[in-house]
């Protein structure tokens, strides 16, 4: 039987995300609109919408819903933004920024999952705004910088400087920090050039690679 992917869909939104205090109308709005199937493997298809992380090949995942969600909704985005979305993976990420942004690149180290991005974006037709780039994103983007928003999908060992370097002022950067198996989900703010940061959760995110990543 063909799952019901709309009625998954706004299960996963209701009790995974609006329950647990997801109140951003554009990241709601974004994943109940997004087909999360159409990023993972045909394989665990059927898991599409549980709440956690799914492999997605290549030893890594796609966050569980409502980390994306909640990353998201702390950027504070309005849509005028240009995001740098590092550790694109399977793409689903990017896609919900590309919702909410006005432009998204999404920078992700490994050729494969790149190319995966890029497909998943490309056949379900949300990539219109979304350019999919492959490179060590421990470095940033400094070809789009400043940026009106950063985020990232894996764990970093401390801040990279180059992309507090490359976050514009009254924007902000979620970012994983910590060890390999636990870490922080810090939130960094640029206002009026001074820098602001703050813990959100705990978190478990695979690890940065890269420069400033774990090596
Ligand atoms: N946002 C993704 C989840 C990706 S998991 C999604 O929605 O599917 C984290 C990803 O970060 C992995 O694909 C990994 O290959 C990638 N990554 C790790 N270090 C990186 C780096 N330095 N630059 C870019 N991508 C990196």
């Amino acid at each position: 039987m063909i799952p019901d992917w709309r009625s998954e869909r706004r299960h996963m939104v209701e009790r995974q995300l609006r329950k647990r205090g997801i109140d951003d109308a554009r990241v709601l709005d974004a994943m109940l609109t997004i087909p999360r199937e159409e990023f993972v493997p045909h394989d665990v298809r059927v898991s599409s919408y549980q709440d956690e992380p799914l492999q997605i090949g290549q030893g890594q995942t796609i966050s569980q819903p409502y980390m994306t969600a909640f990353m998201a909704q702390l950027l504070q985005l309005t849509g005028t933004e240009t995001v740098l979305d590092v550790g694109g993976g399977s793409g689903y990420h990017a896609a919900v920024l590309g919702k909410m942004a006005a432009h998204v690149i999404s920078i992700e180290i490994i050729p494969s999952l790149a190319r995966l991005a890029e497909e998943n974006l490309r056949r379900t037709g949300l990539g219109g705004n979304i350019t999919v780039v492959c490179g060590d994103g421990s470095k940033g983007w400094p070809e789009c910088a400043p940026y009106g928003g950063i985020s990232v999908a894996a764990a970093a060992p401390e801040i990279p400087e180059a992309l507090l370097a490359q976050l514009g002022d009254f924007a902000r950067l979620v970012i994983p920090v910590g060890d390999k198996g636990d870490q922080e989900l810090r939130v960094i703010e640029r206002v009026n050039g001074v820098i602001y940061e703050r813990v959100a959760t705990h978190c478990r995110f695979v690890p940065l690679r890269g420069v400033a990543g774990w090596r």
